[in-house]
């Protein structure tokens, strides 16, 4: 691979789970880690997030929002948490910012359904859309590493700097480092900038917000046909 940065030399490694290790403690506490390899599958994990305690933030949440689009799905787009609409419908992305993510993908033959697997950091609304704390973003983090690996995407997107960070640990600003990509476990990753973000720049001019993420998304569609064209 190259034009990457290796930010995951660190990243989590699979250790045997024990064999007295109660699944079902899970959702209770964050004490109770989220071991790779738990889940056989996205229901059970499901079933743990609709059921989880393992934060602060399921004591305001109406619904918790664990995905939308196709667990087949080469590309995941991971957002930062959900919102008002997401923590309302219990589904990510279908607010204002869903729906320009929609017409972003729509724009280079994507459809948010078929072509994508869409999830967030943390699956319960922070108050007020406050960007969620390390110990949420901790709490949580096993269920998104298990999502990964089971829907098994070759292309992640990560949307702002909320996500980066929740990933990988990476602490620079979304501007200095959206459109590039990066290597985590033989996948390739690309920072992107938030859909609310760009509702919050609409100028469309050479250099802006909105034409960066038009050269990003059209790389990512470079780099799937790319990844599809090999697998044929
Ligand atoms: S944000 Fe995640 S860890 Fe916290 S309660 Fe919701 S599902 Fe559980």
């Amino acid at each position: 691979m190259t034009n990457q940065i290796d930010l995951f030399a660190a990243s989590e490694t699979s250790e045997a789970i024990p064999e007295d290790f109660d699944i079902d403690a899970i959702p209770t506490s964050a004490s109770v880690p989220i071991p790779p390899g738990i889940y056989e599958n996205l229901e059970t994990l499901a079933t743990h997030c609709n059921g989880c305690q393992r934060c602060d933030l399921a004591a305001g949440r109406t619904n918790v929002v664990v995905s939308r689009g196709n667990p087949k799905a080469h590309i995941m787009i991971v957002g930062e948490g959900p919102g008002q609409q997401e923590d309302e419908q219990g589904l990510p992305f279908v607010g204002r910012s869903g729906q320009l993510l929609e017409k972003i993908l729509a724009a280079v033959r994507l459809d948010t359904e078929q072509d994508v697997y869409i999830c967030n950091v943390v699956k319960c609304r922070p108050p007020n859309n406050r960007t969620p704390s390390a110990e949420e973003t901790a709490a949580c983090k096993g269920y998104l590493l298990e999502q990964i690996r089971l829907v098994n995407p070759k292309i992640i997107l990560l949307t702002g700097a909320t996500a980066m960070k929740g990933l990988t640990g990476e602490k620079r600003g979304i501007t200095k480092i959206r459109g590039q990509w990066i290597e985590w476990e033989d996948r390739w990753c690309m920072p992107i900038f938030h859909p609310a973000y760009l509702l919050r720049n609409p100028s469309r001019e050479k250099g802006s917000p909105k034409w960066l993420m038009w050269q990003d998304i059209q790389a990512v569609k470079a780099r799937l046909d790319e990844i599809v064209s090999q697998s044929q």
